[in-house]
């Protein structure tokens, strides 16, 4: 058995030992009244009550006083009561339900009885009474009269306590109705010791109590809940049948409204109760409809409006007198509808539709509390107001019912909501993955965007090289191949063909020369472009510069030129210095500037390279070429390392001319190498070219080479 079902089952037996507390403790065992006179001799009214049911002595259109003017006792007339005057036989004639009457009732008690305070409940008797005990007036509820407008009807229930004067009572009841269909006492009177009707008075009370706050309490409750879930109408036609059926069980049994406000207009009370019970079907069918939609046809729908509007329009608009006379076609209308709704129900079953079980349970039960009402309104049964509880079980099993369809609808929300929680966290997985595939992407792209970048800036350099190298080409070999093209075609015209010798070997002189000057323009301008990457390599300078040194050694010699190398002493003391530099491009250098100082130094004249460490922003190895040769003027210093600059002097054999393009690719070259080249002349006595090279860190260590694994290189 699940958790729900457990508590619907206790709260049913709550519900019924509600019930069975406030169960009849009557004793069955009297005979009832005969011809006015109950013989309770044999009870006990300590511990049972007993009902006054049974033959009263019946005064039609009489009312005698009975404190002055005795009730006569020759009358032939009984009434069984509990019953109603209507349709009694009064000499031939039916009785209506509107006239007065007078009912006695004579008790006779056994001593104990006669001695201790007695107590009498009476119901609510239609609709006005008095009564008198042994001659003494002692309860009135509403005024009697013997006309309508001398009675003021009331329904109220009253308990009268009293002490029999002897072992026999009298009571006399003057009973007036001119307002309702029916007269007359319709409800059982009870007698009892003053104690038990009391408790008896207050546990049918705390009973009644009890319902009708329930029935207002689930009300309530299922109103608030369609105010906070509109979706489900089901919740709002079973709170206002709740509260509807609440503010009518006030108005029945006990009549609690009456004793919380005893002045309430009998006119209204009838009226709302005749309200809650015509209107309360058509909203019951509301409710069943939005529960079984397919068990229940329109045309019950728009029938039970039809008549909510009818009968509740009646209530409204005529007197009780006749709204009255409307109740027992309404009765036979409701339980034509119950049968209806057993029907749909039962059908609802079979389909398995949810909760259909549980209303088939409750229904039979409501059913028949509902239909005992009907009966012991119009006196076919003993048994009083079975409806409310009846209702009040069909209530619980309702909630029952509303209380899983909500936990359903909740459970199903949740579910929802994991689930749009679980889509969400999806869904912000997959923009996280997004997030990182664009950062990767943008990565790509910027990559890409860089490599596209150093391939345009290739590009551009290398036009930029193709453009310097043409305009190289077109400025300086413009003339010597004029030159060339006028030889060329004095040779052809056969102009003094005794120079024709002369003529090819100028031709032949001119043509390497502008071979080396081609040469030398190419790297110029790959050298300014960046186009040539230097293979740098940690080179130990002092190696490097003597290796040098011993290759140029024979040819200096021969030139009639003194050598001479001076390695600074202090080198040899400590580490070995390392340039860090391209040995083949260093080489180049160093052998452009010894070509210089021997085309400008005469024989007999001297070349020295020096080797010393200086600082210059930093530990630099410090190499100078110096001769002693023609020098150079002040003026040409600073223009020396420009491209073309070349000065000869006078009688300096053409053959040996440069292409003035040495020094600047010297320059190019150092400065490749983050180092510095620079001369120092007097202009007369020879001139010092001096390179400064950084010294390498102990990171070029891995680097180190030595001369000899250097690779062979192809340019000049
Ligand atoms: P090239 O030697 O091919 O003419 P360089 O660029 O090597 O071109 O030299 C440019 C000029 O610098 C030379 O024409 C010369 O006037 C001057 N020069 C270079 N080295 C020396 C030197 N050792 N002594 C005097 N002048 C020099």
């Amino acid at each position: 058995m699940s958790i729900r079902r457990a508590i619907l089952a206790v709260l049913i037996i709550l519900v019924l030992s509600l019930l069975a507390g406030c169960g009849e403790r009557a004793d069955r065992s009297v005979d009832p009244a005969f011809r006015g006179m109950m013989d309770l001799r044999a009870s006990n009214l300590s511990e049972s009550v007993v009902k006054l049911n049974g033959e009263w002595e019946f005064h039609w259109r009489q009312f005698p006083d009975p404190a002055g003017n005795p009730v006569p006792n020759d009358t032939n007339h009984y009434l069984q009561v509990p019953h109603s005057w209507n349709g009694y036989d009064w000499e031939g004639k039916k009785l209506p339900g509107a006239g007065y009457a007078t009912f006695r009732l004579r008790i006779l008690l056994n001593d104990r009885d006669a001695g201790q305070t007695l107590a009498l409940r009476l119901p609510t008797i239609f609709h006005a009474f008095e009564l008198w005990i042994d001659g003494v007036s002692y309860a009135r509820v509403g005024r009697v009269g013997t006309d309508r407008s001398g009675t003021v009807p009331s329904l109220a229930t009253r308990q009268v306590y009293f002490q029999p004067r002897a072992n026999q009572v009298e009571l006399v009841l003057r009973v007036a109705n001119f307002h309702h269909m029916r007269g007359g006492i319709t409800k059982p009177i009870e007698i009892g010791a003053a104690s038990v009707i009391s408790d008896r008075t207050m546990l049918k009370t705390a009973y009644e109590g009890a319902v009708t706050a329930s029935l207002f309490i689930i009300g309530i409750y299922h109103l608030l809940l369609y105010v906070q879930r509109r979706k489900d109408p089901a919740t709002l036609w079973f709170g206002l049948f709740c509260l509807m059926w609440g503010v009518r069980s006030l108005l029945v049994g006990e009549v609690l409204l009456t004793r919380l406000l005893p002045s309430f207009p009998w006119g209204a009370q009838i009226k709302i109760e005749y309200l809650a019970l015509y209107v309360g079907l058509h909203i019951f069918t509301l409710y069943f409809h939005h529960l079984f939609r397919d068990e229940t046809p329109r045309w019950l729908l728009l029938s039970s409006r039809c008549l909510a509007v009818l009968f509740g329009g009646a209530v409204l608009l005529t007197p009780a007198a006749v709204f009255t006379r409307t109740l027992l076609v309404y009765e036979i209308i409701i339980v034509l509808h119950m049968l209806y709704f057993l029907y749909a129900i039962g059908k609802a079953w079979r389909r398995k539709k949810e909760g259909a079980a549980v209303f088939v349970a409750v229904s039979v039960v409501t059913f028949v509390s509902v239909l005992n009402d009907f009966l012991y309104y119009n006196e076919l049964s003993s048994i009083a107001n079975t409806s409310n509880l009846g209702l009040l079980i069909f209530t619980v099993a309702q909630m029952y019912l509303l209380s899983s369809r909500f936990t359903r609808a909740a459970a199903g929300e949740e579910r929802a909501g994991r689930e749009l929680a679980l889509a969400n966290e999806r869904l912000q997985e997959a923009n996280r993955n997004l997030e990182h595939k664009v950062a990767e992407r943008t990565g790509e792209l910027s990559l890409a965007y860089d490599d596209l970048r150093s391939a345009y800036d290739q590009l551009f350099q290398s036009e930029g090289g193709r453009k310097k190298m043409l305009s190289y080409l077109t400025h300086d070999l413009k003339a010597p191949l004029s030159s060339m093209i006028g030889y060329v075609e004095a040779l052809q015209d056969n102009v003094k063909p005794e120079n024709h010798a002369a003529y090819l070997s100028y031709v032949y002189d001119r043509a390497v020369w502008l071979n080396r000057m081609i040469e030398d323009l190419s790297l110029l301008s790959s050298l300014e472009t960046g186009q040539i990457s230097m293979n740098k390599a940690a080179v130990p300078v002092e190696p490097f510069i003597r290796q040098f040194w011993e290759k140029y050694e024979l040819v200096l010699e021969e030139a009639g030129l003194h050598e001479e190398i001076h390695v600074n002493p202090a080198i040899g003391s400590g580490d070995p210095p390392i340039v860090h530099v391209d040995p083949v491009r260093l080489e180049q250098v160093l052998a452009n500037l010894l070509s210089n100082a021997m085309k400008f130094t005469a024989p007999g004249g001297s070349i020295r390279l020096t080797l010393t460490i200086r600082d210059m922003d930093g530990p630099h190895a410090w190499i100078c070429m110096s001769d002693t040769g023609i020098g150079i003027r002040q003026e040409h210093l600073e223009h020396i390392f420009e491209r073309h600059f070349k000065r000869y002097p006078v009688g300096f054999g053409q053959e040996n001319a440069g292409s003035g393009l040495g020094l600047a690719i010297s320059k190019e070259i150092v400065e490749l190498h983050d180092g510095k080249i620079w001369v120092e002349s007097n202009g007369r006595d020879g001139s010092s070219f001096w390179i400064a090279l950084p010294l390498a860190g102990e990171e070029a260590g891995p680097e180190r080479r030595t001369l000899d694994e250097r690779e062979p290189h192809s340019d000049r």
